[in-house]
This record gives structure tokens, C-alpha cells and sequence, in this order.
């Protein structure tokens, strides 16, 4: 027989910035609607962090099923884009998706696809399950996502060629500097890739979008106003976030909480680029010299510099006999002993971002990045790298005054580390960084009460959660 406790089925695509939001999705129809919840995962994309991610215990209350893993070697260029190569994982594993759907003897009532599962949303159908796609971004990238296909030309010579901004209807324009890698190349396979995608956004039943009402008022209106987005998007938009990582670490690292725990308050800076994001070794090295002479405490996540060609070539990795990497200054980690911790390669985030003692965030912008920060009243200091993240700095510094950005060397290209040791001081001590600092503080509270009982994302996502219930009944009653 059927249960009545409905049960949603979740799509992740690989890499953690994908997964850690739908995960957390999840948790949250569990706990907050008693849902039952299925997520697919892409068995190829298992890394360390990964599957610690997903053996921790917190993971419990899912139903984690690995799909096949596809083999996408002849499909797909190997110097092709990351995001091209995440979109032909995604269609090669559909048809491990349709197997997996039709051998469950309760069948999910609904499907939620993330921004790059959106060729998935047929197999719904199929299954007559109602369709969603979360957007783990905010909604000024899924305007810019749904629109932008629908204006090609004004996309190709006016925006990319004479390098105007892209102006979307009733949303912020987007600076050609700011703009999506993928619109660069119109002969690339990313290029007709991302524009499918924008197009299929629209074909689900309800878009779900991981910022809140009062953060983007004015973009969420254009997104539902007939007249401007809303002929593009034609779909209900549903502000649910922030969706952020709530519970335990994702690792056991507690000497670093431990550390935290004797600092001072609001002492610390977090430098994280991200689960991906790496650096040349020439800019390694500034940071590594701003962050010291910047005299604050330091949490610096380091991963082996990669220098900035195609092939990403890395560099062989020694140490210093203090144990310095020797894409550090020599003898840094000696001098910052009192000071600083680098950790290598991965850190417990949400864990740092929360802990009390954490006053600032040197962010590439990544957008789960962006939220755990605002969660947590932390103001950033934005430097982006790619994807969506330089709209994601502009919005940030210009728009919602939560960061400071450093300016990049025209000669040298990189940020020095006189640039990184003044934003580092803005942003933690200096008194012209307090309006930043204040306006943390006001925006943690405004997503807490977005959040909370009766608030806009909370309201937004009861009202998914009904829509589902109400089609599971509807079917039960008609079986
Ligand atoms: N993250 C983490 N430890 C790290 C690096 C990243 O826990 O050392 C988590 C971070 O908390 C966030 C996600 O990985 O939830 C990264 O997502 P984001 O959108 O910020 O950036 P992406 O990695 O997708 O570029």
C-alpha cells in the first residue's frame, strides 16, 4: 500500500558546491515537512570529501542512491569546460535515473533537479512526477540564466562584442567584466549548453532559488511580473534560502574549532576559495605576505598553486624545513605560528563561518559561500574567480554593502599584497570597515527571519511542500 508521507526525489549534479545544497534541501523537507527523500547522486564524482560528506551521520534521515557512473571520455573534448563536462555527465546518467525511478516500489511524487540536472525534468513526466529545479544561486543569475538565451543576438554583438551591459528586464544589468564565461565563446559546446539550460528552466512546475525576499526584492519581482521576466520564466519562483549547511562538520577537525575557541572574538579572517578554486603561485605568495603584515589572526585554506593556462598544469609540492609549502614564503608558517593556521586543501566552513571568534571572510564568492557568510553575519572580502561569481561580488560590494573588494594590479594582474593587507585591516579593525562590519550583522538577522517560523522562505517553501502533498493526495485518491 501507499504511504501518505510524501516522498520527493532530489537530483544532484557533481562537485560539492552542487551537492552540499541539495543535501541540505533535503534535510530540510525532512525536518521541516516530515517528507521522505530520495537524492541521486553521481557515483563518478565520489571524492574524499564527498563521501565523507555523505557517510556522516547527519545523512540518516536520506535515502542516498548512487547512479552509474557515466563514462562521458568519448562524448566529450578533455579540454573542454568543467561545466560542459558536468552537463554530458548529467545526460549520460539518465538513463540510470529512469532505472532507478521505475525499480522504487514507492515512487517519488515529485523530482528536483539542480541548474545542471534541468535535461532530467522529462523523466518526471514520464513517471507523472511534478517537477521542480532549485537554483543553489541567487535569482539575479537565474534572470540572467533564463533570459539571456531568449536574446542571442543583443547577447552576441551588443554584450559580448562592443562589451555593453546585458540588460535584463526589471533586474540589475550585467557588466561585460561581470558577465558568464559561457557567453564568451559562441562556438564553443558550453555556449549552446547553457542556453539549453536557460531554456529548460522554465519547463518545470515551480523554480526554487536560494537567496530570500528582502535580499533581492526588486530581481524576484521582475522574475514573476508578466511584463518583464515572468514572460521568460513563467513559472512560480520561490525564494527558499538561505539554504546552508546546519549541522556537525563535514570533517573531523575539531583542533581547528579548538583553535577558534581560544581566540579572540571576531579576531580571525577565513580565506577559502571555495571546494575548487585554486590560485597561481605568484599570488599565493602575496596573500601569504599581505595576510601577515595585515597583523590579524588567520584560518588560510591552501590548495598547490595552479598557474593560469588551459591545462591548469600543477606544480610539484615540497616543504621548507618548518614544513612550509614552498609555494609559501619562506619561514611563513614559523613567523604566523602564533597567528595563523593553513590548512590544506579542505575546511570544516560552515563550522569556522559560525564560530564566534571568525570576523571575516576573503570569499571567491561562491554562492553557498556567500550565504553560510551571510548567515553568520561575517562580511567578506569578494574575489571572485568564475562561474557566476563576479555578479555575485558586484551585488555584494555595490549593491548589498556586505563586502569590500580588492583591486587587481593592471601591471601585474594579481591582487598585492599591499591591496590584500588594507581590505584585510577594512574589513576586520579599521573604523572605515564599520558600516561593512554593521551591515553583516543586519543581514544575518533579516535571513534569520526569513528563515524562522512565518518567514518569506519559510512561507515560500511550505508552499512547495503543499503543492506536493496536495498532488500525492490528489493521486491516492484517484488510485
Ligand atoms: N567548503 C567547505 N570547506 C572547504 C571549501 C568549501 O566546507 O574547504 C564548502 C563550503 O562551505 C560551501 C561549498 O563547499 O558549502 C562550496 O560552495 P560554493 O558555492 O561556495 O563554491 P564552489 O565550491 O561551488 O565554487
Amino acid at each position: 500500500m501507499q504511504t501518505t508521507k510524501p516522498h520527493v526525489a532530489l537530483l544532484a549534479s557533481p562537485g560539492l558546491g552542487h551537492l552540499i545544497p541539495v543535501l541540505e534541501l533535503g534535510k530540510r523537507l525532512v525536518t521541516h515537512h516530515n517528507f521522505r527523500i530520495t537524492i541521486f547522486v553521481l557515483a563518478s564524482e565520489a571524492s574524499t570529501a564527498q563521501n565523507q560528506l555523505l557517510e556522516s551521520s547527519n545523512m540518516d534521515v536520506l535515502n542516498i542512491v548512487s547512479l552509474p557512473s557515466a563514462e562521458i571520455s568519448t562524448k566529450v573534448d578533455p579540454g573542454a569546460h568543467i561545466v560542459t563536462k558536468i552537463v554530458v555527465i548529467m545526460r549520460e546518467s539518465l538513463p540510470g535515473l529512469r532505472s532507478a525511478i521505475a525499480a522504487m516500489k514507492s515512487r517519488p511524487s515529485a523530482l528536483i533537479v539542480d541548474l545542471f540536472g534541468t535535461e532530467a525534468l522529462p523523466v518526471a513526466d514520464e513517471f507523472k512526477m511534478l517537477k521542480y529545479v532549485f537554483i543553489a544561486s541567487n535569482a539575479w543569475f537565474l534572470g540572467i540564466t533564463v533570459y539571456a538565451p531568449t536574446v542571442e543576438k543583443i547577447v552576441d554583438e551588443e554584450h559580448v562584442k562592443q562589451q555593453k551591459p546585458l540588460k535584463i528586464p526589471g533586474c540589475k544589468s550585467v557588466r561585460f567584466e561581470d558577465t558568464l564565461e559561457a557567453y564568451l565563446n559562441r562556438n564553443d559546446q558550453l555556449y549552446g549548453e547553457y542556453a539549453r539550460v536557460g531554456l529548460e528552466i522554465p519547463e518545470a512546475d515551480g523554480i526554487l532559488v536560494n537567496t530570500f525576499e528582502d535580499l533581492e526584492p526588486a530581481t524576484l519581482r521582475s522574475l514573476t511580473d508578466a511584463e518583464l521576466l515572468g514572460r521568460v520564466a513563467k513559472v512560480p519562483v520561490y525564494p527558499i534560502g538561505p539554504v546552508v549547511r546546519t549541522l556537525g562538520p563535514l570533517v573531523l577537525a575539531d583542533p581547528v574549532l579548538d583553535w577558534l575557541d581560544k581566540q579572540p572574538s571576531q579576531s580571525v579572517i577565513y580565506v577559502s576559495f571555495g571546494s575548487g578554486g585554486t590560485l597561481s603561485a605568484k599570488q599565493m605568495t602575496e596573500i601569504a605576505w599581505g595576510l601577515e603584515q595585515s597583523q590579524q589572526r588567520f584560518i588560510w585554506v591552501v590548495r598547490p598553486p595552479v598557474e593560469n593556462d588551459a591545462s591548469g598544469t600543477f606544480f610539484t609540492v615540497g616543504n621548507d624545513s618548518d614544513g612550509t609549502p614552498d609555494y609559501l614564503p619562506d619561514g611563513f608558517l614559523t613567523r604566523t605560528r602564533d597567528r595563523g593556521l593553513v590548512l590544506p586543501m579542505w575546511a570544516p566552513q560552515t563550522d569556522i563561518l559560525a564560530h564566534p571568534s571568525v570576523g571575516g571572510f576573503v570569499s571567491h564568492c561562491g554562492w553557498n559561500s556567500t550565504m553560510e557568510s551571510l548567515l553568520n553575519g561575517v562580511p567578506l572580502i569578494a574575489w571572485p574567480l568564475y562561474a557566476e561569481q563576479k555578479m555575485n561580488a558586484t551585488m555584494l560590494t555595490e549593491e548589498l554593502g556586505l563586502a569590500v573588494r580588492p583591486k587587481m594590479s593592471t601591471s601585474s594582474r594579481i591582487v598585492e599584497r599591499k591591496e590584500l593587507e588594507m581590505v584585510v585591516r577594512k574589513i576586520m579593525v579599521d573604523k572605515d570597515g564599520q558600516e561593512i562590519r554593521d551591515r553583516a550583522k543586519e543581514l544575518k538577522h533579516i535571513a534569520q527571519k526569513a528563515l524562522s517560523k512565518g518567514g518569506s522562505s519559510c512561507t515560500s517553501l511550505s508552499q512547495v511542500a503543499k503543492e506536493i502533498e496536495m498532488s500525492l493526495k490528489a493521486k491516492v485518491q484517484g488510485a
